[in-house]
This record gives structure tokens, sequence and C-alpha cells, in this order.
């Protein structure tokens, strides 16, 4: 059924948000014949999502308070271009109430439930009330309208310690803290009023049991305005930092189909309790013990309700093969749900990985930047289209700013099961190619294989427990310096090849360098790592030792080489493997990124040179390009000479070439004498640069 028909006609929609979210929406709104119409400020003027719709609107200046959380600016953006409704995406206005009010008083149809439900759901304990009253269960604790010390003190008694303080008008995990003991009660109900009341202008407490290792299991469900509701099944999003996801997928490993079922049930019951239509979430607190007794119906525990389409929703239409943005426009129209619960089915699994511009190993600080390069590496093998999904905000050439959520895009996966959906994802995280902006990439690549998120032994507190594993930078092994030493001297090689020495109307050809020290380190500050290469006869092999201060060498026989794009085979010792090498500016030199599936390695090297002098040999060698004649040595070996200075004269297919000091320094040896003949290829004679041995 088209949505022109439908009872509320839709034949257009203002998406009042921003990166991901909004492209996501716009492709789904295009398909179903809507026209689309972004809104921008003047951070995102040229932002992907202003790229891909039909019409944009400016908003404001960039600080969101101005711009993209302004309700009055977005109506009157939706007014001017005629929008018949508005879909919120997740974040800045979504959930608030009074927006929804602005919409229906505009007469445009906000695509998310009505405002007395999100009002419903805006505090946690008047949330936790009506929850109770529909049968949902609530983690035992208190969530009364008395607020008095002594109360509050005695209910967290008879709860049991540990507690959780929780501010009732809280959100973002602000205004939360767990509390150990009855001692330590009095000072943490203290400073969790202040910083609610800070945050939040209220200073309402409620306390709950604290679990101590919970998954966070969470309830996607969907209503329509005639009443109907079901469950689409649940996500698992318990990999969390600082409250905040990371990793998400469907279902819930190991979840006994009984509990599935129960919550699922759960869920409805507490959307229809506060009239809901449209997306919605029921995020639930699993207790650990329940994945042993299954048929213990009180194990999982409400925790709040989201009253919009999360950021983790594509694992979910994964795993159901529906679109769910198509549902929420549907029922925006006034249709009815498209499927009945026993309609729905649930195949296979289905992960995302939230990538954002921050650095996790510096407290996951925020990045910003140009994007040089961004998206998944078309040469990567065993991507399938079907299986692989990459929801972007962003493009390569895009700036990000600091004024937004960092998160530039999601990566979602599907696999018939778990282990073939960590697989894919592995494959994908490696087949990412961003560069610019520093990501969290490699982090999530850590997480992915973890051995205990493999195992699924997943709980909300899994990166704080693993945090050794996840963040230890692991010493970097010789061979990945081998292998950066061979990328740098494939670099080294081009660049003199640019340099047009073949092109000399000479003839001659100086060598790319024979003999090479290159400086490396492991990371910005970190002591350098040397590698010293010398060229083989056969000038492809390369002979690498490996030098650390106070550690004794390691030798590797090595060789590079180019496939299609950043595309490289790199052999060591025999062994070949195919990696992307990419050389990105660094503070201390340039990094040299290789990835493969499941590998990146990441080493500055630290190079003295610009690619516009020529490359400091420690030795050259200069060879004849084709037979010819010696005709005349114009310096004495030893001699210092500057760069420059003829070296020696051939004559060839009569005409004569010279050869001049490639940089200052002076001529070790001439291997050949005036009148003598010589081959293609043959070594004329050893200089020395005195320029620099530290070279590169
Ligand atoms: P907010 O609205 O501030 O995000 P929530 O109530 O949704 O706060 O809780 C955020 C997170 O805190 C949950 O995802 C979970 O990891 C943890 N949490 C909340 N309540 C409990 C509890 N009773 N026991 C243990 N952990 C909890």
């Amino acid at each position: 059924m088209s949505l022109t028909n439908a009872p509320r006609p839709l034949r257009s929609v203002l998406i009042a948000n921003r990166g991901e979210i909004a492209c996501r929406v716009m492709r789904s709104a295009r398909r179903l014949g809507l026209r689309t119409i972004a809104v921008y400020s003047d951070a995102d003027a040229n932002a992907l999502h202003v790229r891909e719709a039909d019409e944009a609107v400016r908003l404001g200046p960039a600080p969101a308070r101005e711009s993209y959380l302004d309700i009055d600016k977005v109506i009157q953006a939706a007014r001017r271009s005629g929008a018949d409704a508005i879909h919120p995406g997740y974040g800045f206005l979504s959930e608030n109430a009074e927006f929804v009010a602005a919409c229906e008083a505009a007469g445009i149809v906000f695509v998310g439930p009505p405002a007395s439900a999100i009002a419903a759901m805006g505090d946690k304990a008047s949330a936790k009330a009506r929850m109770f009253n529909a049968g949902v269960p609530l983690v035992p604790g208190y969530h009364g309208e008395a607020q008095n010390d002594a109360l509050l003190r005695e209910e967290a008694g008879k709860i049991g310690y540990p507690v959780l303080l929780k501010a009732s008008a809280g959100g973002g995990g602000k205004g939360m803290r767990v509390v150990e003991s009855d001692r330590e009660f009095q000072a943490a109900l203290d400073g969790c009023r202040r910083e609610s009341r800070a945050a939040f202008g209220d200073e309402r407490m409620l306390i709950e049991k604290y679990l101590t290792q919970p998954r966070h299991v969470e309830v996607q469900v969907f209503c329509d305005s005639q009443g109907k509701g079901v469950y689409l099944f649940e996500r698992d999003c318990s990999v969390q930092r600082r409250h905040q996801k990371v990793l998400e997928e469907a279902p819930a490993p190991d979840l006994p189909p009984v509990l599935r079922q129960q919550m699922g049930e759960a869920a409805v019951r507490a959307a229809q309790e506060i009239g809901y239509v449209g997306a919605g979430t029921v995020e639930f607190l699993l207790d650990a013990a329940s994945e042993t007794s299954s048929s213990e119906a009180a194990h999982f525990y409400f925790m709040e309700m989201n009253t919009r389409l999360q950021v983790e929703h594509p694992v979910t239409e994964m795993i159901t093969g529906e679109d769910l943005v198509e549902w929420q426009l549907r029922v925006a129209a006034g249709l009815p749900l498209p499927k009945a619960q026993d309609e729905l089915t649930l195949t296979g699994h289905a992960i995302e990985a939230r990538l954002y511009a921050e650095d996790p190993d510096n407290d996951f600080l925020p990045a910003t930047g140009t994007l040089e390069r961004f998206g998944l590496d078309p040469n990567a093998g065993g991507l399938a289209p079907d299986r692989v999904r990459l929801d972007s905000g962003v493009e390569a050439g895009d700036d990000v700013s600091m004024h937004y959520d960092p998160m530039l895009a999601k990566l979602i996966v599907h696999g018939e099961d778990r282990g073939q959906a960590l697989a894919e994802m592995d494959r994908a995280l490696a087949a990412l190619d961003v560069s610019g902006v520093t990501t969290n990439r490699r982090f999530l690549q850590r997480l992915v294989t973890h051995p205990d998120f493999i195992a699924a032994r997943l709980d909300t507190r899994f990166i704080e427990h693993y945090h050794d594993d996840l963040f230890a930078s692991e010493p970097v092994a010789d061979g990945e310096f081998a292998c950066a030493a061979l990328v740098a001297l494939d670099q080294l090689d081009r660049a003199s090849d640019e340099r047009s020495l073949w092109n000399r109307r000479d003839g001659w050809r100086l060598n790319a360098p024979q003999h090479v020290r290159l400086a490396f380190a492991e990371a910005e500050g970190a002591p350098p790592i040397s590698v010293t290469a010398t060229r083989s006869s056969s000038q492809s092999t390369w002979q690498l030792s490996v030098n650390r201060i106070g550690e004794e060498s390691n030798h590797y026989e090595g060789k590079l080489q180019r496939l299609d794009g950043d595309a490289v085979a790199i052999t060591l010792d025999g062994h070949r493997r195919r990696l992307l090498a990419r050389i990105d500016p660094a503070l201390e030199g340039e990094t040299i990124i290789l990835t493969a599936a499941g590998f990146e390695s990441r080493l500055i090297w630290r190079r003295s040179d610009r690619a516009d002098h020529l490359p400091h040999e420690v030795e050259a060698k200069l060879t004849a390009p084709m037979h010819g004649t010696v005709v005349a040595l114009l310096v004495e070996s030893g001699q210092p000479v500057e760069k420059g200075t003829p070296l020696v004269v051939v004559e060839a297919m009569k005409m004569e070439h010279t050869l001049s000091a490639p940089a200052a320094g002076a001529v070790e040896a001439f291997h050949f004498k005036v009148g003598d003949a010589v081959a293609q290829g043959d070594e004329l004679l050893a200089f020395a640069s005195t320029e620099t041995n530290e070279a590169m």
C-alpha cells in the first residue's frame, strides 16, 4: 500500500537529524516514494545527509542548541518545505514531548509515539510505578514519593547492599552511584542529589538492588495506532563503556526461548500500558543466573523504555528481514503493523559495531579532522553485500567536527550463526579503510576477537573487566618492522623513479638505494628501532635486520610486490601474505599502516628527508642501462665531491652520457677503466654519501 493514500497521507518527510541516521531514514523514505528533506547547521552545510536529500533547509549555527535542538526552527523548516511528516531519528529531539506537541500543533505528523507516552517514560520513578501496574518485573527497589534521608536509608537496608542510587529524572548515566554498605549511604545520597540537581534541576532518588553481573538485553517493540503490538525479539548490548553501547547483537546469545517469549510479551505489555505507537525499545537487565534456570521468569528486570528508533536497530532488521524505518513510516501514516507476532521470524545472528572518531588508548578522547579515506575496501575478499552493511554518515573528504556525537558509522554483519557473524565482523573491520581521523576500529577488533566475547561471557562490565587485554598495547613483533621496512623501501624506490632518473636525457639511471638504514618506533615518543636493509643482486629482495637497543638483531629476507591499489604481497622468509599498505602523515614522521583480516599494524617511520629530496644513500651504485664503452673517469676515488659533480662518461650508440654524484660524498671505487666495455646493468662505481647515514 502506498503512503499517499493511507489514512494520514504522506508524500514527504523531513528528517530532524544528521549523520548516519539521517542518511539511513532517507534511504527507506525514498524507496517508499517520499520526498526527503534534510536540515542542517552551518557545520554540516556540505554533509553527506545534505548531499543525499532531495532538499535541505538550513537551521542555524553549529551548536546543536541553535540548530538541531531548536524546536521552532525545525518546525519552521518543515513548514517552509511543505513536509507532511518529521522523523526525529535518535538523540536530539527524538524523546522530547514538547517537540511532539509542537508537531501536532503545526499539523505535521510526528514519526514516533504520542507526547503522553514519551512523558510517561521520562521520569524513572513514575515509569517504574506504571510498569509495576502492568506486571512488568522490576529490579527490587524503592521508587516511592517520600524522600527523607532516614527512610531512603532504611529502604536501602531492606533491599540489601550493594544498591544503586539513581536520579529519578536521570539519563545518560548521570546521577547514578553504587553504594556498597550502610556506612557509605549518606555520603553517596548527598553526592547523587547534588549531581542530579545540577544536571536535571531535580533531586528525587530511587534505589535499586545493584546487580553485580547483569546483561543488558532489550526488546524491540512496535505498536500501531489501532492498538496492536508486537515484539521483534531482543538485542544484547552488554558491551558498554561508561554506559555507552559499543557492540550490539541479536538475538541475545544463549537466551532460552521461554525467556525470549516472556521478555517479549512483558515488553509489549509495557508499551501498551502507556498507549505507545511506533518503534520503541524496552531495556531489561538480565541477571546472569537466569541463563541456567530458564524456567524461572523473574530474572529479567525492567530498566527503561526508549521511545524512539535505536542506534542498534539494524541488527534487528538483519535477523527479521524487516525494514524498521518502513514500519515507522507506515504506522505514522495510520496503517496497521505490516506483520503479526506469529508472522515474524528470527534468522541467523547479527552484530553491530559502532565506529567512533575517538582514541580508545587515550581515554576515548574524541577525534576530529578530515577523512582522507573512508569505506570498505572493495578489494577485500569475502564480504558479501547481503551480510555486511555499513550505515555511514560520512564519506572520504568529509570533515569530522567536534560539534556533535563522534559516531561516524555502524558496521553491521549477519551470519547463519554467531560464530559466522563474528568471523564476518572480523573480516569487515579489517576491510574498513579509514584514514585522516583516529577511530576506535582497532579497539573494536580487539573486542570481537577477545576469547570471552567469542564465548559470549557477557555482562555490562565487560570492558572494565577485560581492561588490560583490551587496552594493552602488545609489543610489536620484529617481523612487523621488517614488513613496514619493505613498504618504506618500496616508497623510496617509487619516489626515486618519480624523480625521473629513468628519463634523464643522458640515459643513465641512478639506482634507488642499495643499503639503507631506516628508523622506526612503535608509537609517537617511543624509543627508536632501526632496520638495516641491503638489496640483493636480484634487486627485488632485501636482507633486513631489525635492531633494538640492547637486544640481539633479528634477520629476515623479504620482498614486496605491489598489487591493485593499496594491496601488496609481502614475502618474509618464504611466507607470502596479502596486505593493504598505507602511509599516513604522523607527528614524528609517517605512520605505516598494514592491515589484513584480523591484523593491523601501525608503526611510525621516522623519516628525516622529504619526498622532494633525493634519498640519502649510505651507499649508492650507479649502473649502465645499456651496452657501451667507458670514455672518461672525471674524479679520483676517495676525492670529496659535491652533489651533481660529473663522475664518469660512457659512450653508447654514438652518444656520450655523463653520470653525476647523487649527493655530496666520494666515489669509493670505479669498477671499470677507460676503454672498458660495459653491459646493461653493470655497476659502474660505488658511491658513499657523507650527507647522513641515519637515513630516511
Ligand atoms: P541512564 O538512563 O542514565 O542511561 P539506566 O537506568 O538506563 O540509566 O542505566 C544505565 C546502565 O547502568 C545500564 O545499562 C546498566 O549497565 C547499569 N544499571 C542500571 N541499573 C542497574 C542495576 N540495578 N544493577 C546493575 N547495573 C545497573
